[in-house]
């Protein structure tokens, strides 16, 4: 095993203690204590940013996180921050998956197509997050258009697990994942259209939260499935996953889907993450049968049983709860997700942007198209898109596509009805820890059954969270899934803080 370089955080030191973050140590610090300490003063955002880099680029050598390091522009928003930045992410290093457009910056969603590709304009939430004080300095790797569990379908080469080189990251914000839990960064962006930013931060030991369908805009998120698709966070510390959502979400009038009440930023430098405001409540936690028996590994199914433990000793009433759609849910996502992706990928023709191949003169439009697309896209790629067109054809459409929603409908209605009943719906986040490099290249399918406890929170538009929940025999980690109403965002950032703090007094008591 190779050691998470460097170690983890730890409540230790704030600012304006001894021992508070310093450029150092800023790995090991929570983006709303190093936030506290570039407005105080005590720390210099430059300083912050030329460590982030450095740790960047030695991270890069052994994870390949990303797929742009980001150098000047990072160092010239550091340059505005120390000119009297303020902010609630005031000189935060942070890490984009390089499927949000940031404007300036080559944004290549994974993929050959995209390779020289540079947005005009920035993604809503990483403007808002830049406004906040966020300083990006990488784009990180990810599946080619964030098809993928495991990272290993970029063409920019896998990601590997901060924890063990012989693992992967997962995916498909492996890159993401890996930056937090390698302590490049306190905080970055993931997208999550059936666990992309879940799957990878159970493979990594960090937290990552996919939110309400909607909460977020999607406006400058290249797109893959657009009616599952949600922009996700990443952090150590569940309070910083709370701020970030908090400088990000809100109506964004350039996303049609996108709702809820923008929070002033007035308040920002009283802004800070405690671990005590939830109010104190009496939670009920649902453990979903269907997910807790086969299927499930032993580490796995071990981690779940902790962290009812971890409830229950935190005064929350854990009940069972029985959903017979979940068996249906893989099947029905892939049919949706590819149809969609389909249909959104036809957009690269070669003609309008990214890449092109030429074909003979004589040959005419079709060719070229035919060319750029058959060599730009990878093979993964390649398969959904067939599945995807299959699905969606005439004669199949009604048996496959139409059926489908059905299915997502049923799937929804049985998860609102049981989250009527209780707070949240708790499983593992995976079938198991970090799979080897390479295991589920030759059977995508045994791939795609991993979603089958993520993809439940995209069909239904809920959010969802993965917290880390210990370690499989051989050190690897492992997560559980916290999932909640719809809308219900902060209950379930209450609840998932309130279980943070328990498992963290329970482990300090030995
Ligand atoms: N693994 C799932 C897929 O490949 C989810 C990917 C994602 O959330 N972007 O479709």
């Amino acid at each position: 095993m190779l050691p998470a370089v460097p170690s983890l955080p730890g409540h230790a030191g704030g600012p304006g203690h001894a021992g508070g973050p310093n450029p150092e140590t800023y790995a090991r610090s929570s983006a709303s204590r190093l936030a506290a300490a570039v407005r105080g003063g005590q720390l210099d955002a430059a300083a912050v940013v030329e460590a982030a880099l450095a740790a960047a680029a030695a991270q890069q050598a052994r994870l390949n996180a990303f797929i742009t390091i980001t150098s000047d522009l990072a160092r010239e928003r550091a340059a505005e921050s120390a000119a009297g930045r303020r902010g609630p992410l005031a000189g935060v290093p942070v890490v984009i998956k390089d499927n949000l457009c940031v404007a300036g910056a080559r944004t290549t969603a994974g993929s050959r197509l995209l390779e020289t590709f540079a947005p005009p304009y920035s993604a809503t939430v990483v403007e808002r997050l830049l406004d906040a004080g966020a300083i990006p300095i990488a784009k990180a790797n990810m599946d080619e258009f964030g098809m993928g569990s495991t990272n290993e379908n970029s063409a920019f080469g896998p990601v590997l697990n901060p924890h063990s080189s012989a693992h992967v990251a997962g995916g498909s914000s492996g890159g993401s994942a890996a930056a937090v839990a390698a302590g490049v960064v306190p905080l970055a962006l993931g997208s999550d259209t059936g666990g992309s930013v879940r799957l990878p931060a159970a493979f990594c030991g960090v937290v990552g939260f996919k939110p309400t369908y909607g909460s977020l805009s999607r406006y400058g998120l290249i797109a893959y499935a657009s009616s599952l698709d949600q922009v996700g966070i990443l952090a150590r510390e569940v309070g910083d996953l709370r701020l970030a959502f908090e400088v990000m979400s809100g109506v964004d009038p350039r996303d049609a889907t996108s709702f809820g009440e923008r929070e002033a930023l007035g308040a920002a430098d009283g802004h800070e993450a405690t671990a005590g405001d939830a109010p104190e409540r009496q939670w009920r936690v649902g453990v979903i049968d269907e997910l807790s028996g086969e299927g499930i590994s032993r580490a796995s199914l071990a981690a779940l049983e902790r962290a009812e433990e971890v409830l229950r000793a935190a005064g929350v009433e854990v009940v069972r709860v029985s959903l017979a759609s979940v068996r249906h849910a893989v099947a029905a996502y892939y049919l949706i997700a590819t149809a969609e992706a389909s249909s959104n990928l036809a957009r690269y023709d070669g003609t309008s942007y990214g890449a092109r191949v030429a074909a003979d003169a004589a040959e005419g439009q079709e060719a070229v198209m035919t060319r750029t697309r058959g060599e730009s896209f990878g093979p993964e790629v390649r398969r959904r898109i067939l599945m995807g067109s299959f699905a969606l054809s005439a004669g199949y459409y009604d048996a496959y596509y139409g059926r489908a929603l059905k299915v997502r409908r049923l799937v929804a209605a049985e998860l609102n009805r049981a989250l009527g009943e209780v707070d949240a719906l708790l499983s593992p986040t995976a079938t198991g820890s970090a799979y080897r490099l390479g295991e589920k290249l030759a059977d995508p399918v045994s791939m795609y059954v991993g979603d089958v406890a993520t993809c439940l929170a995209n069909l239904a538009g809920l959010p969802a969270i993965s917290l880390p929940a210990g370690e499989d025999d051989a050190g690897l980690p492992v997560g559980v899934q916290l999932m909640g109403a719809v809308n219900a965002d902060k209950e379930l950032l209450a609840l998932a803080t309130h279980f943070e703090a328990a498992q963290a007094s329970m482990s300090s008591r030995g």
